[in-house]
């Protein structure tokens, strides 16, 4: 992974990536590709980010961080924190960019672009304007990706009756109002974070190169679609590698973590388990379950008679119900973070009950575990959408009228995925995409070469 000595470096890439955990992990494993074909990476990063940042399992030789101040603009009061990260955020980058820049300028290895964040648009602006190339990455699939491109183009009028009727958009699957992402029809919560999405391909036009998270024969027919409109590379699955291709040594884990706890093992656990019969729960690193969906999830696991283990970060800890975690008939381990493709590439794990972050959605599919969808907003609900029905690796805990997914749901379709005829199904299905995802990443598949036309085209560029 790390540049060998004898080689020299080709090219330098300055990679900014969005101080968020499921934007970050698929990043820092496209850099260590990057790396691994002697492409200099350097990481920048605000110096409150920094502070927050874990760098266990992760080698400063195979990556620099550079660190730059904070700029907190004064400016109008403005009640939605997050319209105030953003303007922080982007007053701090295209400040701290140009020194960053000049600083490389006389090494021998100048930076040549910048790899951006598709959620930080304005990036390729301040790469331009600094005489470097811009390369965007979308963290979110293809499908997502290609939802907000029509709200930016106005191609997706959005049907005003609670969405009985069709959506049809080219390249996917007929959808109702309810798959798009949530925040496509949820115009009044998160303003901030959708128009954010929706700017996304203000300035996607600009960029030198787009490069997407996923994979040719994952989402063949929209990837055909958008890149009639734009030059496009996916570049997927950006998983370490030694849980899919093991081209990249030791390459086990994304290594950086943003304010997570540290990892906690469970092997031992589940070497004692028996073949598929653990779920596996996390909710990944933001969700915030309503109590009341905690307790009916705690007690769903419970009656499902099934071990499993439930990443429960420190904040929704409180929210399990008393007596679950000291009930001595509990099959359960409760952990407060893992490593989540250690415990996915487990042999004894044999369902994710998952949130369908488009990162743990991809991991499942990498590694060829069946899932229960439960989403809860953004991207997350078309991800289930295409989980349940494209890709046919799993099924969707349906949500009652009160907004809860009961316990008698979690129960029935754990056992639909983990049992009978359809979990069989479930799971040939999955390990086909397993399959194919690896042969995306392998050397000479569509994504290795696309990644291959990336570096090549940056070595050559001026
Ligand atoms: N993750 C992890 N340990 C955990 C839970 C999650 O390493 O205990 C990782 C997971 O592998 C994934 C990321 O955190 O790469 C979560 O990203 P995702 O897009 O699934 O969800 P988000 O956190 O953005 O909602």
């Amino acid at each position: 992974m790390e540049p060998s000595q004898e080689t020299p470096e080709k090219s330098h890439v300055l990679a900014i990536i969005f101080p968020l955990q499921g934007h970050l992990n698929p990043a820092i494993q496209l850099c260590k590709r990057l790396v691994a074909e002697q492409i200099r990476v350097t990481l920048l990063t605000t110096a409150s980010t920094s502070r927050t940042i874990q760098r266990e399992g992760f080698s400063s030789d195979c990556m620099a961080i550079e660190i730059i101040p904070d700029i907190n603009v004064v400016g109008e009061d403005n009640s939605d924190m997050f319209e105030v990260f953003f303007r922080d955020y982007k007053a701090s980058i295209t400040h701290g960019v140009p020194q960053i820049i000049k600083k490389y300028d006389n090494t021998g290895i100048p930076i040549k672009a910048i790899l951006y964040d598709s959620a930080s648009p304005w990036i390729v602006d301040v790469a331009h304007a600094n005489g470097v190339k811009g390369a965007v990455f979308f963290t979110q699939n293809c499908a997502v990706s290609s939802i907000f491109y029509h709200l930016h183009n106005g191609s997706l009028e959005l049907p005003s009756d609670q969405g009985c009727g069709e959506i049809l958009l080219p390249g996917l699957t007929a959808m109702k109002l309810k798959d798009l992402p949530s925040l496509a029809y949820d115009t009044n919560s998160y303003k901030a974070i959708r128009r954010h999405l929706i700017d996304q391909f203000e300035t996607c036009g600009k960029a030198e190169w787009r490069l997407f998270n996923t994979f040719d024969k994952l989402e063949h027919e929209v990837l055909k679609w958008m890149a009639r409109l734009y030059p496009i590379l996916a570049i997927g699955p950006s998983i370490p590698s030694m849980y899919i291709d093991k081209r990249l040594q030791n390459n086990y884990e994304y290594g950086l973590n943003l304010s997570a706890p540290k990892a906690e093992s469970c092997l031992q656990w589940l070497d004692n388990k028996q073949d598929h019969s653990v779920i596996y729960v996390s909710f990944g690193s933001l969700a915030n379950l309503d109590q009341k969906q905690m307790e009916e999830l705690a007690w769903g696991l419970t009656d499902s008679g099934c071990s499993f283990i439930w990443v429960v970060r420190d904040p929704e800890f409180t929210k399990l119900p008393q007596g679950f975690t000291s009930s001595p008939s509990k099959k359960g381990l409760i952990l407060k973070w893992c490593n989540q493709l250690e415990v996915l590439s487990h042999r004894a794990v044999g369902c994710f009950l998952t949130h369908c972050g488009w990162n743990s959605t991809l991991e499942a599919l990498s590694l060829g575990v069946p899932m229960v969808a439960m989403p809860q907003w953004t991207d997350q609900t078309t991800n289930a959408k295409l989980v349940v029905d494209v890709w046919q690796t799993g099924v969707r805990a349906e949500i009652g009228e009160d907004g809860i997914v009961k316990k008698e749901e979690i129960v029935a379709c754990v056992k639909e995925v983990m049992e009978g005829d359809k979990g069989n199904e479930t799971r040939r299905n999955a390990l086909k995409w397993k399959d194919l995802a690896r042969d995306a990443i392998s050397k000479g598949g569509s994504s290795d070469r696309n990644i291959m036309k990336f570096v090549m085209e940056l070595v050559n560029s001026n």
